[in-house]
């Protein structure tokens, strides 16, 4: 069996790994000269197997109308109000927040990732790759006795139902396990803890897989061109094409994250992805901290990776364009140094990148519309940490 996949991001490479594995022929085509380079380097790095929370819920938006009503320029998520795109995201948003749905997300999002961390330990057992990795644990922090109260619950099912070991902690002993948190300026109430979730760089991880794929396996390769279009037969897609080039297969998988919409387009097709930009600061200054810390005020992350720290957040609904808005960046810089106030951002390298996201927060992963058409995307804020259970599936369904 002959495959293409198109997009060499994280999921992307993760899918052909897969798929080669199974003796399947895969050609991934990337239009960058290497792999990873779009979200899956701009993202927070944070393999956050445990942080579960559907992005479409009461809680979220309590939040959001509260901001937004405040101060929309200042809020974590800002909005291209002329785009009827995000209208119709946020019909299918609303009714994903309904508790049934949210529960039925939640389960759904547990399970998958459950799978990915099952994969994970099993690909990095197997394989050499360097990418940075640590289990340094997650913290979210929270401010208000409601929202620590339920996440302490739904810590509780986790632990009983899935034996994860996450605890609540007031916050002198999250204190004692970070003690960078003791130059924390905000006085957050309590901590979750959970000490199987960790870190790694995602692009490192990604351009070392290829390497793999095209070292170690012979059914494998990767040409990196642009995909333009696509030539149908009947019910089925027979080729791409790049400029100058057509390529047949028996199977077309489609991993292109926020891009997959453009893609979807050359064939009349869409899927209910809609693009979210969101900025990634990197510093030397790593003020001493160890653990991932989620701060749900600010709706921010910190992350230690190797000698630096990512501090990641803002979700920019503004379509198809990943480009840095320097009064979002400052945003950011601001929300970060009022947690930290001794964070030297003078010496900065930033990125930004389109999280691929849907209402429910399940990643859309199987056949779509076509006989041989896939998708595996739509990852949102977690397609490094869902990537392996996603793409090992999507194998399984292929196979
Ligand atoms: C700021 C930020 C922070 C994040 N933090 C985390 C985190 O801490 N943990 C976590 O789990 N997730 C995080 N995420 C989410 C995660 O990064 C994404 O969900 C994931 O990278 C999506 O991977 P992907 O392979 O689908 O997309 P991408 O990495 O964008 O890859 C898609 C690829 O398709 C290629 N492509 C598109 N169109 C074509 C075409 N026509 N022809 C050929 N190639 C094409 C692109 O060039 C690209 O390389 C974060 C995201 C952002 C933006």
């Amino acid at each position: 069996m002959k495959a293409i996949v198109i997009g060499a991001g994280i999921i992307g490479t993760l899918t052909a790994y897969y798929l080669a594995k199974k003796g399947i022929n895969v050609t991934v085509f990337e239009r960058n000269d290497k792999c990873g380079a779009e979200a899956s380097d701009a993202n927070a790095s944070q393999l956050s197997f445990t942080y579960l929370n559907p992005i479409a819920s009461k809680q979220n938006f309590n939040k959001f109308v509260k901001n937004f009503c405040q101060d929309n320029d200042r809020n974590h998520s800002s909005i291209d109000l002329k785009d009827p795109e995000f209208y119709k995201f946020a019909i299918r948003y609303l009714n994903n927040m309904r508790f049934k749905n949210y529960s039925f997300s939640r389960e759904r999002l547990i399970r998958t990732s459950l799978k990915s961390r099952q994969k994970f330990e099993e690909l990095i057992a197997e394989e050499n790759i360097e990418f940075d990795y640590k289990q340094n644990g997650k913290m979210q922090l929270f401010y208000d006795k409601e929202s620590f109260m339920q996440a302490k619950f739904f810590a509780k099912k986790l632990i009983k139902e899935h034996d994860i070991p996450m605890q609540g902690f007031p916050k002198s002993k999250a204190i004692e396990i970070e003690p960078a948190l003791n130059k924390f300026q905000d006085n957050f109430l309590g901590t979750i803890f959970s000490p199987i979730d960790g870190v790694g760089d995602c692009r490192k991880f990604t351009e070392e897989l290829s390497n793999i794929l095209k070292t170690k396996f012979d059914n494998v390769r990767f040409v990196h061109e642009n995909v333009i279009n696509f030539i149908k037969d009947g019910n089925k897609v027979k080729a791409i094409q790049t400029r100058g080039n057509q390529y047949e297969a028996d199977k077309f998988i489609i991993t292109g994250g926020a891009y997959s919409n453009e893609i979807l387009k050359k064939i009349s097709l869409k899927a209910p992805i809609y693009p979210c930009r969101g900025y990634t600061i990197i510093t030397d200054n790593n003020i001493g901290l160890k653990t991932n810390i989620t701060d749900s005020k600010r709706k921010i992350v910190y992350a230690p990776i190797g000698d630096k720290l990512k501090i990641s957040g803002l979700m920019d609904f503004k379509g198809l364009n990943a480009e840095i808005d320097p009064d979002r960046l400052n945003l950011l810089k601001s929300l970060a140094k009022s947690g930290f106030k001794d964070l030297n951002l003078e010496n900065i390298e930033v990125k930004s990148g389109l999280r691929p996201i849907v209402a429910d927060s399940i990643p859309i992963v199987g056949k779509y519309e076509l006989d041989n058409l896939y998708l595996n995307t739509g990852h949102g804020m977690l397609g490094w940490t869902l990537s392996f259970g996603t793409a090992f599936n999507l194998a399984e369904i292929i196979s």
